[in-house]
């Protein structure tokens, strides 16, 4: 066996979203990258995550526009393009599991509904519904409240991370990692197995891991973990919904934000939100009935009692501080040869993507040696 490592413009540690998605820019543009994922590809936040693709109006429920929802207003193009095919990553043939989002309200909050919708700041990113266009479950007479349709859509993140583990099968690998580094910069990996692998970038891309490579490497650079306590509802006769429940009273968050997916033989509503984020201070038992009661309280007239409740918890993990502050944008930074990415949201991967090319000197390696390591598969979701 030779000695000498395989050498590579760039090493992409981690294969959720980011990872993925930086891979494939990489690897168009004529990069000799590799991706190596430790566990399954997508099984951290990416397959948690609830696939919205979405513009940020949810966050300028507060009133102004935040910088949040600023830098993402254009992220639901940008992912169309790459559905179609005319974006830098190509995502033609991913699963779209809605072409639409919606946020609905009781109609005790309509005017303050209203009166936010009708708004200069979000003009033309919102559609108030007719109720002749109204999608099936808001179709019973007992929904006294107002819909809107925001330009969001949604992913089937088993979809979108199949599709990419497809085309770059072939530089994507199961592997634990570890570094030699001197001064704070890498010279080389170790991968279980007794192989050795350079590159003249290393990119942090996993996820919640990046914590502890972050730590072995001797960066200063803050990771935070937002605790979520999400909920699964499974019914064979679950209407779809995909839609955000608002209260504009007390809170700048959607109180419950909906998505429909199909597991097994089965249809699930995945309960996210405001629920998820105050559901962490509950225990299952007190998560599930807090559900049950927002549930009958938002949609009195579907019936849930044959329905079976779940819950699973998961951190978000993001650039940050001590303040649990939501970030705005993706941190993407470079620390001599190691860039350490977090998108912080699906949404933002586009945007994570040119702050990265950005970062990037030209390829220099020719035609790497091939890597004896088995190929990574795709994980599983924490909720299937
Ligand atoms: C409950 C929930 C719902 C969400 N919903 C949405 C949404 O609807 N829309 C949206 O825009 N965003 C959403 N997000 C945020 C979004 O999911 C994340 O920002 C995004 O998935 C992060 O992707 P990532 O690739 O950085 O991390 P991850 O998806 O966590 O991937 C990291 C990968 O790295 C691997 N790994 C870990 N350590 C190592 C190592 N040492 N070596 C190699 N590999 C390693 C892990 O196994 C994993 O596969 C949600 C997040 C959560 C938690």
């Amino acid at each position: 066996m030779s000695t000498t490592p395989h050498q590579f413009d760039a090493i992409i540690l981690g294969g959720g979203i980011a990872g993925l998605w930086l891979l494939s820019l990489l690897r168009n543009q004529g990069y000799e990258a590799i991706l190596l994922e430790k566990h399954g590809l997508g099984s951290g936040q990416t397959f948690a995550s609830q696939g919205m693709i979405h513009g940020g109006i949810k966050y300028s429920l507060a009133g102004a526009m935040t910088g949040a929802s600023e830098s993402i207003a254009d992220m639901p193009s940008r992912w169309r393009s790459c559905l179609k095919g005319t974006d830098s990553v190509n995502l033609e043939g991913v699963a779209v599991l809605s072409e639409a989002y919606y946020m609905f309200s009781d109609a005790r909050l309509s005017s303050k509904l209203t009166a936010f919708f009708g708004s200069k700041a979000i003009e033309g990113r919102v559609s108030s519904v007719p109720s002749a266009d109204y999608p099936e479950i808001f179709q019973s007479p007992s929904f006294g409240g107002l819909l809107y349709k925001l330009k969001d859509l949604v992913l089937d993140t088993r979809s979108l991370v199949t599709h990419l583990r497809n085309q770059l099968k072939d530089y994507i690998f199961e592997g634990n990692v570890k570094f030699e580094h001197t001064n704070g910069q890498v010279t080389q990996l170790h991968l279980d197995g007794g192989l050795t692998v350079s590159a003249d970038t290393y990119v942090l891309a996993a996820g919640k891991g990046n914590g502890d490579l972050i730590h072995d490497l001797e960066l200063k650079v803050p990771m935070q973990l937002r605790p979520l306590h999400q909920v699964v509802v499974r019914g064979d006769s679950l209407p779809d919904l995909f839609a955000h429940a608002v209260t504009l009273r007390s809170t700048d968050k959607p109180r419950v934000t909906f998505t429909t997916h199909i597991t097994g033989n089965t249809k699930a509503w995945y309960l996210g939100g405001q629920l998820a984020e105050s559901g962490v201070a509950r225990n299952e038992t007190e998560q599930i009935e807090f559900a049950k009661k927002e549930l009958a309280n938002l949609m009195p007239w579907i019936d849930f009692s044959d329905c079976e409740f779940s819950t699973f918890r998961i951190d978000r993990a993001e650039a940050g501080g001590e303040t649990l502050l939501r970030p705005d944008t993706p941190y993407v930074r470079r620390h001599g040869n190691v860039i350490v990415c977090w998108p912080t949201k699906l949404t933002l991967a586009p945007m994570m993507g040119d702050m990265f090319m950005a970062l990037m000197t030209e390829p220099k390696t020719n035609a790497a040696r091939p890597l004896n390591l088995p190929q990574a598969g795709v994980g599983s979701s924490p909720w299937e």
